[in-house]
């Protein structure tokens, strides 16, 4: 026997049993986000590598360690997407999005890259989805969005056991303040600090406060506070978001080390956290970007958006029983001898059309063995078209719930089938 090739570390099959959890998950994802009145867009599942080494930052963990990056046959650096935002904000500069619209709202969902090691709720191929709006830069912005994942979690009845935490990482001017502190503060303990803590101390100490090193940890635990350090306009902003929630009767934690080290990260910075998930608990992560549009390009725009990782609530979703049941089968075709079947196919078809899910053999197997399959499959209605049937144009038609059987014309049988759907 050749030997069989398994799937690659980290990945999964989603198969039949599973992938009903997520199509009921995708069809909440886009019911909702048709409701705040987002667009979906689908880009490219890679792209050169630059643009992620941009728009997510040299100095993160995804670009610095987790890509998975080759170079094509024409010798350019392509890397499969570690996230999305950098592929949408290229997509919304390359296709002038700004002329459409002041505020673009744009929805995306599909498969994220990251060479990390596999453990519970994390994964080589993963998938995400995510919101992004783009060209405002008023708090309520920030608040529909956020509000925006909250609905979600509610659609799917699982927003009790998730947690909004939230802060601020201020303008520039707040930011330039605060980084100067914060360096002031390490500094007298700077060789104790972890070996990636030290290099940020240079490149982006706000990275350091976001160290999972439990020394790290421990020597920034007294660090200065960030939002003792706002701006009145950046504190006008965050207070505008927070009474906002507020006024929505959406819970949060305000969280003072939730920073995003990079640049252009600006405001409002959330993630949503799960008890029902174990050490990996951050099912969705989100935060105000006015500075990466111009960084990739564009024009100068504010934007605000977040990535919810769909395995992770998923694993909420079951941690919680929010369990779908699979699809149940209307009717099992039996079909006896080979002159039957352009018939059968047609009965099979006009069915079909009229929305009932059919199902019939093909293993040209006995009566018995497909009325079998009919109780296997928990089908409604097991449908039997012999010979004789066939001359008369005449079905057998047996209920399953309480085993009655009569004969039927072909379209009385199809009536009976969809009064009782
Ligand atoms: P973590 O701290 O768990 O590594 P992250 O900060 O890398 O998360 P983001 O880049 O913000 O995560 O991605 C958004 C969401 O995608 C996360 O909140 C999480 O739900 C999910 N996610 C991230 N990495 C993985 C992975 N390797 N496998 C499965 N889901 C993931
Ligand atoms: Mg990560």
């Amino acid at each position: 026997m050749a030997e069989k090739i398994q799937r690659i570390k980290g990945t999964n099959d989603i198969i039949p049993g599973e992938i009903e959890q997520w199509q009921q998950l995708e069809q909440v994802i886009q019911t909702v986000m048709t409701r705040f009145a987002y667009r979906e867009i689908r880009t490219p599942l890679f792209e050169r590598t630059e643009l992620f080494a941009r728009g997510v930052g040299e100095d993160t963990d995804i670009v610095s360690k987790e890509m998975y990056t080759f170079t094509d046959k024409g010798g350019t650096s392509l890397t499969l997407r570690p996230e999305l935002t950098a592929s949408v904000v290229r997509s919304y500069i390359q296709n002038n999005f700004q002329q459409t619209s002041p505020t673009v709202k744009l929805w995306y969902q599909g498969s994220i890259f990251r060479q990390e090691r596999p453990q519970k709720g994390r994964f080589r191929q993963f998938h995400q989805f995510g919101a992004e709006a783009i060209g405002s830069p008023y708090p309520e912005t920030d608040v529909e969005i956020i509000s925006l994942f909250w609905e979600i979690l509610i659609q799917l009845g699982v927003s009790d056991s998730v947690t909004l935490k939230i802060n601020s990482v201020g303008d520039e001017e707040s930011r330039n303040a605060y980084r100067d502190a914060l360096r002031a503060f390490l500094k007298p303990g700077l060789s104790e600090l972890s070996e990636t803590s030290q290099r940020r101390f240079q490149t982006n100490p706000l990275r350091i406060l976001d160290s999972k090193d439990p020394q790290d940890k421990e020597l920034t635990r007294d660090a200065p506070r960030l939002l003792d350090y706002l701006n009145d306009s950046s504190a006008q902003h965050y207070r505008t978001v927070l009474s906002l929630l507020e006024s929505l009767d959406i819970p949060f934690q305000q969280d003072d080390r939730l920073v995003r080290g990079l640049d252009y990260y600006t405001h409002t910075a959330f993630e949503f956290t799960s008890d029902a998930l174990g050490a990996q608990d951050a099912v969705c992560g989100g935060g105000r970007y006015d500075g990466l549009i111009g960084d990739l390009g564009g024009s100068d725009t504010p934007a605000i958006g977040w990535a919810a990782g769909t395995e992770r609530l998923l694993l909420v979703m079951e941690a919680l029983g929010k369990k779908v049941s699979e699809p149940a089968l209307d009717c099992y075709l039996a079909v006896l001898g080979e002159a039957q079947r352009p018939v059968a196919f047609n009965l099979l078809r006009e069915w079909r059309a009229a929305g009932l899910s059919c199902d019939t053999d093909l293993q040209r197997r006995s009566l018995k063995a497909q009325l079998r399959e009919a109780n296997r499959q928990n089908a409604r209605f097991v449908v039997i078209l012999g010979e004789s049937e066939r001359e008369k144009s005449m079905v057998q038609i047996k209920f399953m719930d309480t085993g009655e059987q009569t004969e039927m014309s072909f379209d009385a049988a199809l009536k009976k089938m969809m009064d009782t759907q």
